[in-house]
């Protein structure tokens, strides 16, 4: 399992990674092209735009897992809000 630590706000967050997969792009004109988009993590089918992926991602609606414009997708595994000098 591969997992990604990144902070938000002060709070740790801890996220398991994995690749995407593209099920089949549609260009469409004004901006409105979108892909279908395979959950690694749950299996669902996600209608992706590609503006709403280039920008801050799109939300698995299965799983609330996050996918980014460059193939990947995260998942929240742990949450904690120790702070970082904490650490
Ligand atoms: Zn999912």
């Amino acid at each position: 399992m591969k997992t990604v630590l990144l902070w938000r706000k002060g709070v740790r967050v801890l996220h398991e990674q994995k690749e995407w997969y593209g099920l089949g792009y549609h260009s469409m004109p004004n901006g409105r092209s979108y892909i279908y988009i395979r959950c690694p993590f749950c299996g669902a089918e996600v209608k992706a735009y590609i503006w709403s992926l280039a920008g801050s991602g799109k939300k698995c609606d299965g799983c609330n897992a996050q996918f980014a414009s460059f193939g990947m997708a995260f998942k929240v595994i742990e949450k904690s809000k120790r702070k970082k000098n904490e650490m």
